[in-house]
């Protein structure tokens, strides 16, 4: 049995697909067995790990197992079914009129920019890149940022006095409306701050904590205006054919710096369909996420979004960020990664378009 492509195919999928219902308990989920007959769920399943097990017949295996069960077929055809099953999912999620229109409304979106709220991330990012303190920028030196890259990304730090330029310079009913202030006194000072661009306008501001507030049990990141959702790094920073997914700022600065087209997924568990516009013109997508579960996960909810990704892996490093100070490797190096990427999914859909 093909591990590789087993790992694409989700419980929930193969559950919803023969209409079995179950009540959402988290991760294990108690279903009514469908190979004996029973009243009270003695199914036990596994969504995350794709295991199940009845505690009524004994019956038990993987979502192929299940499959070939369900279909009175062996494992081999079971499998091929899960494909030619899942593929069909795949295509019927992609109109490619609607991910037009997405395109055409984010288009409009983006156009103008200098609303209120792009003056207030003026002024955060105005002050908070003001003298900014040696240890923020031997932080990010220490993450392989080039103080130039901080320059011009305009990495900074939150200061105290933040929220009385805020106060001076905007109607303190939007900075109400923006949840900015009831912070009369400053708050996240001391914490580094990543404005995100989206074709050069500011959209966000996320905010790091140092080493000693992580140590306090303070959030590792935060938005520093609550209130906004979590967007995309380092959009229209770099405009190509192809683009390649990194998790977080960090990874996609550490690419952009080098003059690759990068975006930083924020969550990648996570990756909406809001964000399919930034991507479904480019031709290639590759991936580069962190060479873990969650990473695998990424991949995973990518595969469903584009029919066609390639996943870059790292020798022996967890992220972008950590093979670029192991080994110092520049653009060379990083496109020899790329055209060893593995190539999952067939060539329909966007990716082709
Ligand atoms: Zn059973």
């Amino acid at each position: 049995m093909d591990l590789g492509e087993k790992k694409f195919y989700s419980f929930e999928e193969v559950l919803a697909y023969y209409k079995i219902t179950y009540r959402p308990t988290g991760q294990q989920v108690k279903i009514a067995c469908p190979f004996h007959k029973e009243v009270i769920p003695s199914m036990g399943v596994n969504l995350e790990k794709g295991l199940f097990h009845c505690f009524g017949c004994g019956v038990s295996g993987t979502i192929i197992d299940f499959v070939a069960r369900m279909e009175g077929v062996d494992v081999q055809k079971a499998s091929s079914f899960l494909s030619k099953k899942f593929q069909e999912v795949k295509r019927e999620e992609f109109k490619v009129e609607e991910l037009e229109k997405m395109f055409d409304e984010f288009s409009q979106k983006r156009a103008p920019a200098l609303d209120e709220l792009e003056a207030i991330y003026n002024t955060i990012v105005q002050f908070t890149t003001n003298h900014v303190p040696d240890y923020a920028r031997n932080y990010w030196l220490a993450r392989g940022i080039a103080k130039q890259t901080q320059e011009q990304w305009k990495l900074g730090v939150v200061q105290p006095g933040l929220s009385q330029i805020l106060l001076k310079e905007h109607d303190i009913q939007t900075l109400d409306e923006l949840g900015l202030v009831r912070m009369g006194k400053d708050v996240q000072v001391g914490r580094f701050t990543v404005p995100y661009f989206e074709y050069g306008s500011i959209v966000n501001v996320q905010t790091r904590a140092t080493q000693e507030q992580t140590a306090l049990g303070y959030a590792k990141y935060m938005p520093y205006i609550m209130k906004r959702k979590v967007r995309l790094y380092g959009v229209g920073a770099i405009e190509e054919k192809f683009v390649i997914l990194t998790e977080g700022a960090i990874d996609a600065l550490t690419l952009i710096q080098m003059g690759l087209p990068a975006i930083g997924v924020p969550g990648v568990e996570t990756f909406t369909r809001e964000w399919l516009p930034y991507l479904f013109k480019k031709q290639q997508i590759y991936v580069c996420y962190d060479m873990d579960a969650g990473g695998q996960k990424g991949v995973e909810n990518l595969r469903k979004l584009f029919p066609q990704i390639h996943r870059i892996k790292l020798p022996q490093s967890k992220d972008v960020n950590e093979w670029f100070l192991k080994y110092g490797g520049g653009p060379d190096e990083f496109k020899r990664l790329m055209k060893q990427a593995e190539v999952i999914g067939g060539v329909n859909g966007i990716a082709s378009i």
